[in-house]
């Protein structure tokens, strides 16, 4: 039998924050991506702020209004990747299989160490504390579905262990959107045939699910009733972040496209400055809208041409915006994902009509854009159409394409 741990850093960004600053620790804190008030967007918050009901996406405002003492930071995506890195050094002491899922999320096999995996559990929590200043939660489990599980059972600074023996009794009754890839829309077809937990889903059989559901509904199946056999890779393999921006939204009613496009944009800042931090490059850009209703929406567009700017990958985002607005139906919340990132040394397959000599300007500008926010804060500069809606870039970046997103 294998021995898998999912390690989770807890709420990473606002902790890091509080390791550089520690006048900011066991403080209600969120980390906001510009500092003034009417724009800026709660990006990740402490305990104590989740707690007090602040929430990922959330404006600065209404976190403020949720949480008076709430202290407001600005991120530092730099620091971010550097403690991941540290975090994966201390898993590797025990083991080379050590697979990243985000920045703060990690599972490592520790099958063939000498120690049992509970040791070595409680060793990682008690060491990242020790040496890094921050909290994990860790699952203990037999397969990388269940680890995951399990780190999200208890945190923070928690460990639960997942058996052979008592998985049906600890998992079973939970949600079946607790499950690794179990989204939004397959949690509402399960819920359409009567299926709401886990176990409900372990006990239909396996040709149902299938039938019903096709490979999706195969691995839920497969991960109900424990059967993941999924390996843990090689910390070496490389594969690069998948996406950048998800979960990123902005918390409040939008009645009006030009207040939707002013939202893209804010969000939009720190998507490009991440994709510079990590040296990545997007060849997509995915928009996702919420309705008061509750209903979802999800597009997105292929690029052209591959771009770490925020202009490009905003002017995108309000394009599709502006094609699929409807003044009637009210947008509570949107969602900007830059989507199929690459290297950003990657060789590129540029298309020949594009201007290189306008790229290359735009990278100067935005590395200078990037030493001014890290001086003076994100809040010193701001896109044009915060200040005035005229203002937009006017180059043309990406086609729509009618493709919707698949969670
Ligand atoms: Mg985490």
């Amino acid at each position: 039998m294998r021995s898998i741990l999912h390690s989770d850093a807890n709420c990473f960004y606002a902790s890091v924050e509080a390791v550089l600053n520690p006048e900011l620790r066991d403080k209600a804190v969120a980390v906001c991506g510009s500092e003034e008030d009417r724009h800026g967007i709660v990006l990740a918050k402490s305990e104590k702020a989740k707690r007090a009901g602040v929430t990922t996406g959330m404006a600065c405002w209404e976190a403020r209004s949720k949480c008076p003492d709430i202290i407001i930071v600005k991120p530092h995506f730099e620091y971010y990747s550097k403690f991941s890195k540290y975090l994966h050094e201390i898993y590797q002491r025990y083991t080379d299989l050590v697979e990243p899922f985000g920045l703060d999320e990690c599972w490592l096999d520790v099958t063939n160490c000498l120690k049992s995996p509970m040791e070595i559990a409680e060793e990682i929590r008690q060491t990242v504390k020790d040496e890094l200043g921050l909290t994990v939660s860790i699952g203990v489990s037999f397969n990388k579905v269940f680890a995951k599980l399990g780190s999200d059972l208890k945190k923070p600074d928690a460990i639960t262990e997942i058996t052979e023996e008592n998985f049906k009794s600890k998992i079973w009754g939970l949600p079946c959107s607790d499950l690794l890839y179990c989204g939004r829309s397959m949690t509402e077809k399960l819920k359409r045939i009567g299926v709401k937990t886990i176990g409900q889903i372990a006990e239909l059989t396996h040709e149902y699910m299938m039938g019903k559901f096709g490979k999706a509904g195969s691995d839920l199946w497969i991960y109900a009733n424990g059967l993941d056999n999924s390996q843990v890779a090689h910390k070496d393999h490389y594969e690069p972040a998948k996406s950048i921006g998800h979960g990123i939204t902005c918390v409040s009613d939008i009645r009006k496209l030009d207040e939707g496009n002013k939202v893209i944009y804010a969000l939009c800042q720190d998507i490009g400055y991440k994709l510079r931090a990590m040296k990545l490059r997007a060849k997509g850009v995915s928009l996702g809208i919420k309705y008061k209703d509750l209903t979802y929406q999800g597009y997105q567009v292929k690029l052209e041409n591959p771009t770490q700017d925020e202009g490009f990958i905003a002017k995108t985002a309000c394009e599709i915006l502006k094609k699929h607005y409807d003044p009637m139906h009210i947008i509570r919340a949107l969602t900007v994902t830059a989507i199929n990132l690459e290297d950003e040394d990657a060789n590129e397959q540029i298309s020949m009509f594009f201007d290189y000599e306008e790229r290359e300007k735009r990278e100067k500008l935005n590395k200078v854009i990037d030493e001014i926010k890290r001086e003076y804060g994100s809040a010193a500069i701001k896109p044009a159409i915060i200040l005035d809606e005229d203002k937009m870039p006017s180059k043309e970046q990406g086609k729509v394409l009618p493709g919707k997103m698949h969670r």
